[in-house]
């Protein structure tokens, strides 16, 4: 960071540090409020003191999917339009909503963010939240080498001779007609799907923008979810417009531009 700053050809040329973090934030006072165990020593550490001391700048804390939908809002997959809804895919499922070109944060600061915490099968897996059947129990990385091993056709499947199980793997041995892989992938697609549809429900977005590091295999997954969405959403003024995010990891910096540049958010 200080050889970043002390490339910049003038001394006013940055105007803050933005910090795209995995969990709960208030990003009125810039203090982390959960992280779910990861990060755990992080809550009530004062960045903007850090940053003010450190580097004399101010900063600005919000939720990683927030920074994601901002970024692809500013610059990628949700140009052009003011309500949008994000849910992004990875080692968990973070979700973000944006309503008449606002971000939704809310009272405690909850407020669209808990997409991959939106139950999709109340007889479900625990989920690390403690509800039990979120999207991100039912399918993300984290919990997919249980949802696998869990599988009456596991044990004949390729993905039993797997050290790790990934979702690109597991595309790959669905691609190829294994019977286990095939329905797992099918399932995770569902669950997926079934999330988006509450985010619509309850945000009532025009755009859907899928992100995160399994949108890697966004052509096995975009279609699917898309025709289950439409199939499945109440929206009789038409039908969310369901788009795979296009600046993947660098969603969320992009996204530190407008938290810098327009007051309201
Ligand atoms: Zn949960």
């Amino acid at each position: 960071m200080q050889q970043l700053l002390a490339g910049c050809p003038k001394s006013d040329c940055c105007r803050g540090i933005g910090f795209s973090f995995c969990g709960i934030v208030d990003s009125k006072h810039c203090q982390i409020l959960s992280s779910n165990d990861k990060y755990s020593d992080s809550a009530g550490f004062d960045l903007a003191g850090w940053a003010q001391s450190e580097f004399n700048l101010p900063l600005r804390l919000e939720n990683d999917a927030r920074t994601a939908l901002l970024g692809e809002w500013y610059a990628g997959a949700g140009r052009g339009s003011n309500d949008i809804v994000m849910l992004t895919l990875g080692t968990g499922v973070g979700g973000a909503a944006m309503i008449d070109g606002k971000l939704l944060r809310g009272k405690h600061f909850q407020a669209g963010c808990l997409g991959g915490h939106l139950g999709v099968n109340h007889k479900g897996r625990i989920c690390a939240c403690g509800n039990i059947g979120c999207v991100e129990a039912e399918a993300s990385s984290w919990s997919l080498p249980a949802i696998c091993s869990a599988h009456p056709l596991f044990e004949e499947s390729l993905l039993a001779a797997l050290p790790c199980i990934s979702f690109e793997r597991l595309f790959q041995i669905a691609a190829n007609g294994d019977a286990c892989g095939l329905a797992v992938r099918d399932a995770c697609i569902e669950v997926w799907a079934a999330g988006a549809v509450s985010m619509v429900h309850a945000y009532d977005p025009e755009v859907l923008i899928l992100g995160g590091g399994v949108m890697n295999s966004a052509q096995e997954i975009l279609p699917a979810m898309s025709e289950y969405i439409h199939r499945h959403a109440w929206t009789p003024w038409g039908k969310v417009m369901v788009r795979a995010a296009t600046l993947m990891d660098r969603a969320s910096l992009i996204g530190a531009v407008p938290l810098f540049e327009t007051e309201s958010q």
